[in-house]
């Protein structure tokens, strides 16, 4: 028989108790305040024993424990509740390695799927349903930030503004338009009105018509919530991610830098397709002559030298497919018979001066 200490954490009680081994059982009994209490622990109940150099014994059963204070206890344990007592196995010796690879999966297989299927599907459904007011903030702040950092043709950025106003293009957004300097062969848009041209696009597009071409084209990506979108499932797959990894410091950092990466957005030639069908349709209600918009893009071909690597037009990069492009629009441009041959004089004025 033992002197041992027996301690309950549950209900933080200690009472002083005597152990001994009887048929596979450790018996304790208990000191307590009615009088004597005898607990029976079989070995399977035990988790762990411990026992340290200097005597002391440490015997766990879930919230309770006994400690001993003597160096012959372990070996009597030992002998009498079988060498496994004491070591019950952990969760990972429990569920084995195939065990460890399913749990894995069945934590991973819905995490992959919200990143690749729910959370563009959600970003799809925010950006149809925020307000042209609530896209115009987000397409503010990116202007903001990226406009911070360019060199604005002021100049330029009115004349294009007046250019852009006498289309009468439409559409539920108040449109600014800048013009920034810099040898970029690029226009972009952002949500809720706001469309970047580059000073080099702008010498790269030959005449009245296809700038409103151009714009036609950027305006479709903004009326058809492309620029939105795209920004809300880059950010959606990203925060998702970020998100899964624990990495909530990245996320703040990552909205603040969206406005960089839509530089640089492409669109999947389905939407580019979109914006030039959709941008087709502008130009004939405004009475635009079509033929701008094939030859806007027959002049960026032009404009990109085979085997140049380097000159390749940023414009080609991110709006793929230009052939393709040319064909399409083409089409439509000879189709409609009702266009009118030139450009109304107005905007013909204010694209001298642009020039
Ligand atoms: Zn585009």
């Amino acid at each position: 028989m033992y002197a041992a200490r027996y301690h309950d954490r549950l209900n933080l009680k200690e009472y002083r108790a005597q152990a001994w081994f009887q048929s596979g059982l450790l018996c304790i009994e208990l000191e307590t305040e009615v009088g004597p209490q005898t607990l029976e622990w079989s070995a399977n109940q035990i988790h762990s024993i411990v026992a340290h150099a200097d005597g002391q014994v440490i015997v766990q059963n879930g919230r309770q424990y006994i400690e001993v204070q003597d160096l012959y206890f372990k070996t009597d344990f030992d002998r009498v509740m079988g060498p496994k007592a004491g070591r019950q196995k952990g969760f990972f010796d429990k569920i084995g390695i195939k065990g460890c690879f399913v749990g894995l999966a069945l934590l991973i297989v819905p995490l992959i799927l919200a990143y690749f299927y729910l959370a563009p599907w959600l970003a799809n459904r925010a950006a149809e349903q925020i307000s042209p007011q609530t896209e115009a903030q987000i397409g503010n702040t990116w202007a903001q930030a990226i406009l911070a950092t360019s060199t604005v043709d002021s100049f330029r950025t009115a004349q294009l503004q007046e250019f852009y106003d006498s289309l009468h293009y439409g559409g539920p957004y108040s449109m600014h338009l800048t013009v920034v300097k810099a040898p970029i062969e690029n226009a972009f848009a952002l949500p809720g009105g706001q469309i970047v041209v580059y000073d080099h696009m702008l010498d790269l597009v030959k005449t009245p018509e296809q700038l409103a071409a151009l714009l036609a084209h950027e305006t479709s990506h903004i009326l058809l919530k492309h620029s939105t979108k795209s920004i809300f499932r880059a950010m959606a797959g990203r925060i998702a991610l970020l998100s899964i990894l624990g990495d909530f410091g990245s996320i703040a950092g990552m909205v603040a830098q969206q406005g960089d990466a839509l530089a640089s957005l492409s669109y999947s030639r389905a939407l580019e397709r979109e914006a030039d069908q959709n941008g087709l349709k502008l130009m004939e209600k405004s009475q635009i002559p079509l033929r701008g918009m094939p030859d806007l893009f027959r002049n960026m071909l032009k404009s990109s030298p085979e085997g140049n690597s380097g000159g390749m037009s940023a414009f080609l990069s991110t709006h793929p497919a230009l052939e393709e492009r040319i064909q399409e629009t083409e089409l439509v441009a000879t189709e409609k018979t009702n266009q009118p041959d030139t450009l109304r004089s107005g905007l013909v004025r204010i694209w001298q001066k642009l020039k």
